[in-house]
Order: structure tokens, then C-alpha cells, then sequence
């Protein structure tokens, strides 16, 4: 049994929705279908989603809600009718949309959840509904009726492990296809919770590994994943296949193809993923697999960049033999809640990396103040404007090399990276640079190596 999931590009229109079915009915273990909510079908397009966000906002402030109601359903309405659907039938879509302020929330933060959720909850009833008016057999699964259990941030969950019993439960028939809602599940207390932006990429990875199937399909608008951003490299080579490992540092970098927290179900479940185009379903699109067994047909696997890093860097002599030094800092960042990314370190210096989404200024001035007060340094450096660049490839692990490679291209274009380090897996070298420089770092890169 195969789970496909589609996203919202993949579902805008009557037209693409057609697509979608075409891909699912073509094969009979594509049992399990995932939809995210119907995205944008121009580029100027609002995707549903975030109309669902504005109408949150809009009840919440006590503006008047008509208009955006009926764009919400207008986009499901344009589906239906694509299909001949019933008006009767896409009413109940609108009542749902209309009842939506009327039910009980914990507090806003669920109230925006449950709307936003409905993105999807409707979607995937709407085409339970096409299925089966096409005549062909389905049914559709709400997250509450499967046990797909989350905790955390009602905006930010994660799945509860219980889930996966649940899904195991299930009882799938042979003859019927199953239409399940990403993005959303449902928190012990029954409220509904979402994961982050982009999750039901999550939602299809939780399915294959709780229905323990042989593959994942994540249909989305590009043949595979890239290996380069295409807004730096024009056509870039696309991947064919890579692991696990490989795609958990690019996607770390910014290769937002694939939810980077869709790979742990799929890694806990051994799941191999198959990323694909719904527009060219015939292309083989990009194979994630098992560490195991795996055999690299290049050195470099991509190149991954992502802009907004802040580092701390700090110089102290003779800092490799003062007990707790490191302690003492991460001391300081736990106690201002503060995560960070990396932290290498030479004889006499350290450099930590911070992801400058988790930063105000005020708490930067905190932190260094600390630090100053507390390890005096000979020298404390705050660099703001700093991006990342991850190299990646499980091919790397038999090369020697490959450091002195790039910094060798990139000292030819007068770049001198701020730092360098090879990651511990022997996969991933990390380059830091100014933010100004990134682009043609990642562009130097990438010729040396494709
Ligand atoms: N519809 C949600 C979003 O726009 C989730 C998804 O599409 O995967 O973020």
C-alpha cells in the first residue's frame, strides 16, 4: 500500500484535482490519499489557508466576515462544480465555514488552529465527495476517527506516539481509497491542533509509518528535489536519489520541498519517500531512502544555503584548557530560553550559531553582556549578517578533499568563508559567510563540484 500526498498547488483547481485523481486511480496500492488545502493557482493567488488566517483574524477583531466567508468557499464551490457536484452537497461546506465561530475553543491560539485546519478538513471531504460521484469507492478518514493524536503548541504540534497504535488499527478495505486531511490531528482534550506551515507533508509521513506502507508519494509542482536553489542556479540538476541524512541537512538549509519534520516518521518507519511531480507523474521525481545499503553516484549531493544566521564569536587564550568554559555559556543561552545551531570551536575560539528567528536585539544585548561579565574574552564579535551553506553527500564519506576543494573556489573569487566545518556524520561540510556573499558562494560551489 502506497500513501500519495498532494499539495495545495497540486489541488487549486477543478483542473489540477483531476490530475490528482488521475494519479491515484492509476494504481491500486495508492490507497491512501493526502490533501493539503487547495493552494494558489496563479502567482498573485491567496492560498486557502491563509484566507482561512484572515478570517480568524477578522472574527477575532469583530470585522465583518461575510466577504471572506464566501471566498473560502468560492474556491471549494469552483472545485465542486468542475465536477458537477451538487449545489445541496457544497452547502454543507459553507455551513461548516459559517459555524466555525460558533464552537468552543480553549483560548485564540486553538480558535486559529481549527480554522486553519478546516483548509484541508474541507478539501478532503470535497474530494471524497468527487471520488465517489466518479464512482470510484472512498471514504473519508477525519484525523478524530483515526487517533491521530498530537501535543504541544495548538500551531506547532507534534504527533503523539499513541498515534501510531491507532493507525495500526485501522481497518482498510481493498476496494476503497481513503481520503485523510494533512496539516491537522487532534489533542488529548479533542481540539483540534496543526502542525506547523507546510505539515501535511507531516500528516503523510505519520500515515505510511502508522499503516506500515511500502512507499510514500509526496506530489507536489517541481520534478524531484534540486539539487541548488534554481533562484541561484538556473535548471539546476535535479536529484534522483539520496538518504535520510542528505535530505535532513539540505532541508535544514532551506530546501523547503520537503517538510524537514516529515522525515522522522518516515525514518522510524523506514518508509522510503518518493518526491514527484503532479504535473509529470511519468518523471521519477526524487527517492529518499535508508542510510543502509545506500550507494552515492556522486560526490556532492546539493548544495543548500540559508540567509539569517547570527554568530557569536569569542577568542580567549589557552580557552582548551579551561574546565567549563563552554558550560558557562550554554548556562547564559538556557537561561534566556535561547537554542542554537552549531557551535564550532578551535584552540583558542568558539564560534556559536544562532538562528536569528529566536533573537531580539534586547536579548542579544543581554547575552553578550553576560558573557562579557562572565568568561571575559579578549575579544567578543556579535556578526549579524551571517548565512549558512551546507554541502552535502553521502559520497563525501570516501573522498578526502573536499574542504580544501571549495575553499580553494572560493578563495578565487575573493570569498573567504567566516567559518568551515566538517559535521560529525562526514556527510555535510557547513560554510558560514556574510550574507552578501552567499550567492555567489553557493554558485562557486556548485560549479566546482556539478
Ligand atoms: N495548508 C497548510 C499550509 O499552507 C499545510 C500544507 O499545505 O501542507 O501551510
Amino acid at each position: 500500500m502506497k500513501v500519495v500526498k498532494f499539495g495545495g498547488s497540486s489541488l487549486a483547481s477543478g483542473e489540477s484535482v483531476s490530475n490528482a485523481i488521475n494519479i491515484l486511480t492509476s494504481e491500486k496500492e495508492r490507497q491512501v490519499m493526502v490533501v493539503s488545502a487547495p493552494g494558489k493557482r496563479f502567482s498573485k493567488d491567496i492560498k486557502v489557508t491563509d484566507l482561512l488566517i484572515q478570517y480568524a483574524e477578522d472574527f477575532l477583531h469583530q470585522n465583518p466576515t461575510n466577504d471572506i466567508v464566501s471566498k473560502i468557499f468560492n474556491r471549494y464551490q469552483e472545485i465542486g462544480n468542475y465536477f458537477g457536484i451538487e449545489s445541496a452537497q457544497l452547502e454543507i461546506i459553507h455551513d461548516i465555514l459559517l459555524n466555525l465561530p460558533k464552537q468552543n475553543y480553549p483560548n485564540n491560539d486553538y480558535l486559529l488552529a481549527a480554522f486553519k485546519a478546516h483548509g484541508e478538513r474541507l478539501n478532503a471531504r470535497l474530494i471524497a465527495l468527487i471520488l465517489n460521484h466518479m464512482g470510484i469507492k472512498s471514504r473519508y478518514l477525519d484525523p478524530i476517527e483515526a487517533g491521530l493524536i498530537v501535543t504541544g503548541e495548538p500551531n506547532d504540534a507534534l504527533v503523539n506516539p499513541e498515534s501510531y497504535i491507532n493507525l495500526d488499527h485501522l481497518k482498510i478495505f481493498d476496494d476503497e481509497k481513503i481520503v485523510f486531511p494533512g496539516f491537522f490531528g487532534i489533542t488529548p482534550s479533542g481540539h483540534i491542533a496543526t502542525f506547523s506551515r507546510g505539515g501535511s507533508d507531516i500528516t503523510g509521513a505519520i500515515l505510511a509509518r502508522g499503516m506500515h506502507c511500502d512507499l510514500y508519494e509526496n506530489f507536489t509542482d517541481v520534478s524531484g528535489i534540486f539539487s541548488v536553489n534554481p533562484a541561484i542556479i538556473p535548471s539546476p540538476k535535479s536529484i534522483k536519489k539520496m538518504t535520510y541524512r542528505e535530505m535532513r541537512e539540505l532541508s535544514y538549509a532551506g530546501f523547503s520541498v520537503f517538510h524537514d519534520e516529515a522525515l522522522i516518521p518516515a525514518i522510524q518507519g523506514d518508509i522510503p519517500i518518493n518526491v514527484k511531480n503532479t504535473n509529470a507523474p511519468a518523471d521519477p521525481g526524487t527517492m529518499i531512502l535508508p542510510n543502509r545499503n545506500f550507494s552515492a553516484d556522486r560526490i556532492i549531493t546539493g548544495v543548500a544555503s540559508q540567509k539569517n544566521f547570527s554568530a557569536l564569536y569569542l577568542h580567549k587564550y589557552l580557552l582548551n584548557k579551561e574546565a567549563g568554559f563552554t558550560l558557562k555559556i550554554l548556562q547564559i543561552l538556557d537561561k534566556y530560553h535561547v537554542p542554537y545551531e552549531h557551535m564550532p570551536s578551535g584552540i583558542d575560539d568558539i564560534t556559536i550559531i544562532f538562528n536569528r528567528k529566536f533573537l531580539t536585539d534586547q536579548l542579544i544585548d543581554l547575552i553578550c553582556n553576560e558573557i562579557q561579565a562572565l568568561i571575559n574574552p579578549d575579544q567578543l564579535e556579535w556578526i549579524d549578517d551571517y548565512a549558512i551553506i551546507m554541502v552535502v553527500g553521502e559520497g563525501m564519506k570516501k573522498h578526502s578533499g573536499i574542504s580544501a576543494t571549495i575553499l580553494s573556489a572560493l578563495q578565487a573569487q575573493n570569498i573567504t568563508p567566516q567559518m568551515i566545518n566538517q559535521g560529525a556524520s562526514q556527510i555535510s561540510i557547513m560554510i558560514g559567510t556574510k550574507n552578501e556573499e552567499v550567492k555567489l558562494a553557493v554558485k562557486t560551489i556548485y560549479q566546482e563540484f556539478f
